[in-house]
């Protein structure tokens, strides 16, 4: 038992826990669908992201370079103005190149750079001193200044310079010295390129923070052909951040660096100032080539990366987490509930299984959707095997037809009512029993309120109703018995009252005959003629059916199933011919085990009886056995008063009795008959001769020999010590005359052989008298048949008499 408990425990326990993986299960797959749908939904907008910042990138890039582009032409106007300068001085390049400055932030310098050559150095130094220039000075004399490169006696240093206030200390500084300056003079002067830029680099110290491009412009003499001598250089000093600043300005969330691209890898130059991310997710990079170096700018948009707000992937990866958690939450509810359920169920269908009432729920079709303990114990099915089957089938419902019908009618009322309905059904077991079940049936009704089934509490009253049935025939047919009914009678009333209340039954009452051999029918009216007139004085005996082995055997006998039992091998082909299935007899006793009959119960199907049926059969047996022996209790006592006991023929008093209502008859009707008296001759002698015990016992043969030849309605009595009267009814004189005769001889042809050997003899006389007009009373023909017994006595003994000589007897 406690295993039993640990067992279901634990599959309770997996069955929750099936439910609560299930639900986590669900929620993974959901959280993956989100998290697909949160990745493709990114895939998307970064697709749409890419897209936007291309455009923005190639659009900054082409502003870009055409800013550059401006600049650079602008410049080269500087360098046409100063080589058609015949007289350059310091205000002419002044007031050319302020305007240009001052519209493009970008140019932090535009310097003239004239080639010195080693012979002019020193003028060109006095120039400077002269012009009040001190800047020498403070630059390394050794590396910045016109004093040095001895080898190619060539300087270029620095000018004029505007605006001068910005730059004043760069004046004199010779460009070469610096080892970029040096590279793109060197390139201009070995290749054909037009003006070439520097890499970035850092302007003197405290000038500016910013990295700056060289932009070198050769300025040639005018000359008629082709170029000529070179005079110099027109060197702008170029701040790329400058260009990103005005960029930006009209877009300040687009982000812009600008990357020298040198073997070594990308050096950033500028960046705009208002990039609020390090480094971008997503950018757009282009290459290109500025004053003959290959730069890099990357743009992005700052509002796109750092985007505080959801965009639709959160969004959908939010939502769909959230919706994973309800949804987990919400299987883990329902699987709570449905197992609170499937416990109020179990708990509904242990309450339904305690009580001792049948409790059945039907669908609209008749379909079993429930059934309890005590319907499955009467069935004898399980639960599980009822489930989903028809209530109305033949094997359960006796009358499985009609209770269809009248289940029908509930639902096709036009309003059905929450009312009880009653009725009873015969229930048919699995062992083949019938009970019978007392129904109360209610309507169940969905939410709507239409009918969907039926809810029906039955109660097993078999026993309580063939209780009360037995109760019932005893009064019956005690009151029948009173009121001086035939034996015949009353076992009708009796058979006839079990078949009422137990329709299909069909009863027998079959009595054992004084012989102890045969059984007579006695009550059996609802068998088929034709079987009951087969059976009755059937010889009992082993395998004769039920009855016959019932009575053989001294006990009850019950056949289920007539075609196959053996007992009715020799009887089935009878019984089955007219409709009989089962037969279950019982024995019915006497008092001191004496065998009276049977009493049984057929079926035209194959059954087994109940107990009920049983108990029913055997306290039938036991209530007919009294009403019988009480029926031949009476018969006994009647026999006994009417009879004479040594020969067992009528007594004198039965015999007068008779006598005087045939006497009535043949008055009123008008019927001859006829009366003989017989006396035996000398019978004093052979009691004298052989005693009065052997004497008794020719008066025994003389009886029989009498009984030998009467006829069925002839009526013969002892009326004295040996003398006998025999009335013959509907026989006139003559017959009787003759009949007499027969008598006479008989009893003349009598020998009783005596143990001795001796073989006695003996005669007798006969007076024979027919009814007529002239008697007035049963006496006086009496009296006239004695008359003529007396003649014949008188006549020489052993004859018959017709006539007499008494005066009132002339016949
Ligand atoms: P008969 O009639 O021919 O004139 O001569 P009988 O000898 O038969 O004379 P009667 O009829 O008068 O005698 C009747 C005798 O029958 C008297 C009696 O001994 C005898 N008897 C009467 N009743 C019984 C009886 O019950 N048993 C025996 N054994 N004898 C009986
Ligand atoms: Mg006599
Ligand atoms: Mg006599």
């Amino acid at each position: 038992m406690m295993w039993v408990t640990i067992m279901l425990t634990a599959a309770d326990e997996i069955f929750i826990n099936r439910r609560k993986l299930l639900a986590l299960v669900v929620g993974i797959i959901c959280v993956l669908v989100s998290i697909i749908a949160y990745q493709f939904s990114l895939s998307v907008e970064n697709e749409k992201l890419h897209a936007k910042v291309e455009s923005a990138g190639i659009q900054q890039r082409v502003k870009f370079q055409t800013s550059v582009s401006r600049t650079i032409e602008l410049l080269n106007t500087v360098g046409s103005f100063i080589a058609q300068s015949e007289q350059l001085d310091r205000t002419a390049y002044a007031s050319f190149t302020r305007p240009i400055i001052r519209s493009h932030p970008e140019l932090w310098a535009i310097h003239w750079v004239p080639l010195v050559s080693d012979d002019e150095r020193q003028a060109f130094e006095q120039q400077l001193v002269s012009d009040g220039f001190d800047g020498m000075t403070t630059l390394d004399v050794a590396t910045n200044t016109v004093s040095s490169a001895p080898a190619k006696k060539l300087y270029y240093p620095i000018l004029y310079s505007e605006p001068l206030e910005r730059s004043h200390i760069s004046v004199g500084f010779d460009t070469y010295s610096r080892q970029v300056n040096a590279d793109v003079i060197d390139a201009l002067l070995a290749g054909d390129q037009e003006y070439l830029g520097t890499a970035p680099f850092q302007l003197f110290e405290g000038a500016s923070d910013i990295l700056s491009l060289s932009y070198y412009r050769p300025v040639y003499d005018e000359s008629s052909v082709g170029r000529g001598r070179l005079k110099g250089f027109v060197l702008a000093v170029i701040q790329p951040q400058m260009i990103l600043n005005t960029l930006s300005s009209t877009d300040s969330d687009l982000v812009m660096k600008l990357y020298d691209v040198t073997p070594t890898g990308l050096v950033e130059v500028a960046a705009t100032a208002s990039s609020q991310t390090e480094a971008a997710t997503v950018s757009y990079r282009s290459e290109f080539n500025i004053l003959g170096r290959n730069w890099l700018l990357e743009v992005w948009d700052d509002r796109l990366q750092t985007e505080n707000s959801l965009n639709i992937s959160q969004w959908i990866l939010i939502v769909g987490f959230l919706f994973s958690l309800c949804l987990v939450l919400m299987l883990l509810w329902l699987a709570k509930t449905h197992r609170q359920i499937l416990l109020e169920r179990d708990r509904a269908q242990s309450y339904l299984d305690t009580v001792e009432t049948i409790m059945l729920m039907l669908d609209r079709e008749g379909h079993i959707q429930m059934i309890n303990r005590k319907g499955s114990e009467v069935l004898g099915a399980s639960a599980d095997d009822l489930l989903g089957e028809s209530w109305f089938n033949q094997r359960t419902l006796v009358n499985s037809q009609q209770e269809r019908q009248i289940f029908e009618t509930l639902f096709d009322r036009e309003h059905p009512v929450n009312d009880l309905y009653r009725g009873e059904s015969r229930v048919r077991t699995s062992d083949g029993q019938i009970r019978l079940i007392a129904w109360r049936n209610r309507l169940s009704f969905d939410a709507s309120g239409r009918p969907v089934g039926v809810l029906c509490s039955g109660v097993d009253i078999t026993e309580q109703r063939q209780a009360e049935l037995l109760d019932n025939l005893r009064s019956r047919a005690m009151e029948a018995t009173l009121q001086g009914e035939s034996l015949e009678y009353v076992l009708s009333l009796v058979v006839e009252g079990i078949e009422q209340k137990n329709p299909g039954a069909l009863c027998s009452i079959l009595l054992l005959d004084e012989q102890g051999q045969h059984l007579i029918n006695c009550a059996a009216s609802s068998l088929p003629k034709g079987y009951q007139a087969a059976i009755d004085g059937i010889e009992i005996g082993e395998g004769v059916g039920s009855c016959g082995t019932a009575v053989y055997r001294r006990e009850r006998v019950i056949v289920t199933d007539i075609a196959s039992d053996p007992l009715w091998a020799d009887y089935k082909a009878l019984a089955l011919e007219h409709g009989l299935h089962s037969c279950w007899s019982e024995p019915i006793f006497g008092r001191k085990k004496r065998l009276i009959g049977t009493f049984a119960i057929y079926h035209g199907f194959i059954s087994k009886p109940s107990h009920a049926d049983l108990e029913l059969i055997e306290s039938v047996a036991a209530f007919v056995s009294l009403i019988i022996e009480q029926f031949q209790a009476e018969a006994a006592l009647l026999s006994m008063a009417n009879s004479d006991e040594l020969t067992g023929l009528n007594n004198r008093r039965k015999l007068f009795s008779v006598l005087e209502t045939e006497f009535e008859r043949a008055k009123r009707y008008g019927h001859p008959f006829s009366l003989c008296m017989l006396d035996l001759d000398f019978f004093k002698k052979i009691n004298d001769q052989y005693g009065h015990d052997i004497g008794d016992k020719v008066l025994q043969a003389v009886a029989d020999t009498i009984n030998h030849v009467l006829r069925e309605n002839d009526v013969c009595g002892r009326i004295g010590g040996e003398e006998f009267a025999i009335l013959l009814p509907d026989t006139a004189l003559t017959s009787a005359a003759a009949f007499a005769e027969r008598v006479r001889q008989a009893v003349g042809e009598l020998a009783l052989k005596l143990d001795d050997g001796r073989l006695v003899t003996l005669t007798c006389s006969i007076g024979v008298a027919e009814y007529s007009e002239i008697f007035h009373k049963a006496s006086e023909l009496l009296s006239c048949a004695d008359q003529r017994l007396y003649y014949a006595k008188a006549h020489g003994r052993n004859c018959i008499s017709t006539q007499t000589d008494y005066e009132g007897c002339s016949r």
